[in-house]
């Protein structure tokens, strides 16, 4: 197969990750015999850098042109760097806004997985952590409260501010369509979270989940309320398998699910529109402070690289071989600095961003 990917490698530690996701890519491609076409753009900061603005149509465009984007990270240090002295649609966040609108991305995905190997950097009790957990937060990203109509105005004397919580039933039923596609992958089951207790747009949102459910009659669906869930992604977490949310919910709700995963560094993202095109990244942002030390933890881009060949190349066996070649690097004890424990030491060596990289690929 021909694989077109257009990647970003970004700012911070964004091209030292992105690199070594390439290197598993090519040693993939390799073994199975496929073709990879990588191109480069730039955005972020480093098109600020080279044409004053975050991203540039010609650099959309070739994006448009690939059947998928892997992504490194954008941005700097909001506090030292020149970038956060721009306004703030010439700021490097920006690039990634205009990009996500431009691939009509509506649909992110973010799975939070326990490792075996790191369960010690679980934070949650040992007798939950034991049990360990794998879900998928599908959040909705175009619509809702972030998006919605807001404005602060004066009235009375008072300053009074308003933001718009909209949904339509066509923004509800297509993620809803997606979540069910890959629970229908996974285990089955479907737990879509809202507020319906209280809100009209949750009525709704609860609504259209059940039409869609009609269609999928292998897949159990469960409704929760945010605030229950809040509470039993640190209570049980073991019981999740997909979790479907608005975009406010989901985006509060998928760092909570990272943070009770150990390490940043080890969680994928995929952002996804109605084709099977999408916008791989890892979950973290461009980490300045520890840029250009080979200290990253190049293993979220990798298994973000992973979930690229899974949801927009459907090569799920190819997925599943880095996704193996990663348990095996970190069940043979190598960590990079940021999942390494002094505690747990022995049996563990710690290796730096490219070591990492090239272990995985040996690996496959
Ligand atoms: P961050 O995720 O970059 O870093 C937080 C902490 O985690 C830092 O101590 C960093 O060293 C560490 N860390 C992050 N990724 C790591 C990795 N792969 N390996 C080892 N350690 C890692 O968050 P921040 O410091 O709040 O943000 C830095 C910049 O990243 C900001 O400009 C922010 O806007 C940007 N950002 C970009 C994205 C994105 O590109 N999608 C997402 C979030 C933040």
């Amino acid at each position: 197969m021909n694989l077109n990917i257009t990647c970003i490698p970004g700012d911070g530690i964004g091209p030292e990750i992105l690199s070594e996701a390439k290197k598993v890519l090519l040693k993939m491609a390799e073994v199975y015999s496929h073709e990879i076409l990588f191109t480069d753009i730039l955005m972020g900061g480093a098109s600020i850098d080279a044409h004053g603005v975050p991203l540039t149509e010609d650099a959309v465009l070739k994006a448009k042109k690939a059947d998928a984007v892997l992504m490194g990270s954008i941005g700097g240090d909001p506090v030292v760097s020149p970038w956060y002295k721009l306004e703030p649609k010439l700021r490097p966040e920006a690039g990634l806004l205009k990009l996500r609108k431009e691939l009509n991305l509506f649909a992110n995905l973010r799975p939070a997985v326990l490792y075996d190997e790191l369960k010690e950097a679980c934070p949650l009790r040992e007798e939950i952590a034991s049990c360990g957990f794998d879900m998928l937060i599908i959040r909705e990203l175009t619509g809702g409260l972030y998006f919605g109509e807001r404005k602060t105005v004066i009235e009375n004397g008072l300053r009074k501010a308003y933001d718009t919580l909209v949904y339509d039933e066509n923004e509800v039923r297509r993620i809803a369509v997606k979540a069910f596609e890959i629970a229908s992958k996974r285990k089955n089951q479907v737990i879509s979270v809202d507020k319906a207790n209280v809100l009209d747009s949750s009525r709704l949102w609860r609504s259209v989940v059940d039409e869609v459910k009609k269609d999928y009659p292998d897949v159990t669906l469960s409704h929760m309320l945010v605030d229950n869930c809040a509470m039993q992604l640190v209570k049980n977490p073991a019981q999740f398998d997909v979790i479907l949310t608005e975009n406010m919910f989901g985006d509060i709700l998928s760092d909570e699910a990272s943070m009770i995963a150990g390490s940043i560094g080890m969680l994928p993202s995929a952002s996804l529109n109605e084709t099977k095109f999408g916008l791989y990244e890892p979950s973290h942002g461009s980490a300045p402070d520890i840029a250009g030390l080979d200290l990253a933890n190049p293993l979220a881009t990798i298994l973000s690289a992973a979930m690229m060949l899974t949801y927009s190349f459907s090569l799920d066996k190819e997925a599943a071989a880095i996704e193996k070649a990663v348990k095996q690097v970190l069940r043979e004890g190598y960590r990079t600095g940021d999942i390494y424990s002094d505690k747990a030491a022995s049996g563990l060596t710690k290796v730096g961003c490219r070591k990492m990289g090239e272990l995985v690929a040996e690996r496959i």
